[in-house]
């Protein structure tokens, strides 16, 4: 996977750019036509593809994506000719049988779709699209076809994280917190293709320990108090405004992970990525750049590492011609 990092010695030619955007163009077509089968929505494979697939989970922090988006939505509501990057804000994955505010969020992404999509003044500026039954199939689709990965946990919750690994690879940049992985991924990258935003660890902490006031954000900052306003209105859900009541509450009264404190810095940092997106030249450069320097995220360099510094084991030689492989698995035969 090293090798991969030869690539950079192709940024300069043109032909080879154009060939890894029209890939890129492909498997988004690819994605379209899945969406466009399983969800039947017509989505603009020339739009920025914004994908957050992984467990849902609080901490994850998909519903700060949702208010990015809902925030998105308010700017076209109050001016219809507003001049943007067009978006598809894609999420899948997963909740816990028994985590309810986790398939809240579920419920919350589905209905937000359902009204942006067919919202007339939205035009072809914003998509919103949740995948069910996210798995490593579906992921086989998802991975290759994003411009951009969002990893966007509170700092110091994510052990790791894998998918950040798997987006960087195939050419996507990322959005995201020095948390888990991304701070290695960043390193790798070069902090100049990679979207930062938000509290670091130690901030977090502090924060924490000296008296954190959600309701202090929400007052003091007007998109994110209308994003809010919406999505407890009723807005959202057919008029009925108690059922995102426990979200809406859980945010304004604990807000367990910050998203209020990071909510500027996201938007902040989204803005970049547009303007970045607008540069076609640009973004396929750092496209190129993400690619050609994640060969350190390979998993036979991980498990070597594992084998040299915690296992101590050394190979051993086995006869290869008494195995084969098939879509099982490695059978002995
Ligand atoms: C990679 C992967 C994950 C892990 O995603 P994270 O973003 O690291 O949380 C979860 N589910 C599936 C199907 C995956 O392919």
């Amino acid at each position: 996977m090293e090798d991969l990092r030869q690539l950079e010695g192709f940024l300069g030619d043109r032909d080879f750019c154009e060939r890894w955007r029209a890939i890129k163009q492909a498997n988004k077509r690819d994605l379209a036509e899945y969406i466009a089968v399983h969800n039947g929505e017509t989505v603009n494979p020339e739009s920025l593809f914004d994908i957050q697939v992984k467990r849902i989970h609080e901490y994850k922090r998909q519903h700060l994506a949702l208010l990015h988006t809902i925030a998105l939505y308010n700017r076209i509501k109050h001016n219809p000719d507003l001049e943007m990057v067009p978006r598809t804000v894609i999420f899948g994955g997963k909740a816990a049988p028994g985590y309810y505010m986790a398939k809240l969020i579920i419920r919350a992404i589905n209905n937000v779709a359902h009204v942006v999509n067919r919202d007339p003044d939205v035009r072809d500026r914003l998509k919103i699209v949740f995948l069910s039954n996210f798995s490593a199939s579906l992921g086989q689709r998802i991975y290759p076809a994003a411009d951009l990965s969002e990893q966007i946990s509170t700092a110091g919750k994510e052990a790791s994280g894998t998918g950040n690994m798997k987006f960087a690879m195939n050419g996507a940049m990322t959005i995201g917190t020095l948390d888990g992985a991304n701070i290695e991924i960043r390193e790798e990258v070069g902090a100049e293709n990679f979207f930062l935003f938000g509290l670091t660890t130690e901030e977090v902490v502090a924060l924490k320990h000296a008296d954190y006031r959600p309701g202090h954000y929400y007052e003091q900052n007007a998109e994110l108090k209308e994003a809010m306003d919406r999505l407890a209105s009723g807005y959202f859900s057919g008029g009925h405004s108690d059922l995102f009541r426990p979200l809406v509450d859980s945010l304004m009264y604990r807000d367990e992970y910050m998203l209020f404190a990071d909510f500027q810095s996201y938007l902040d940092c989204q803005e970049q990525v547009d303007r970045a997106y607008r540069d076609r030249d640009r973004w396929v450069r750092m496209s190129i750049l993400n690619t050609a320097r994640s060969g350190k995220f390979s998993s036979d360099r991980t498990i070597q590492q594992y084998c040299d510094e915690i296992w101590d084991v050394k190979p051993v030689p086995i006869q290869v011609d008494s195995y084969t492989q098939t879509s099982a698995g490695i059978h002995e035969v």
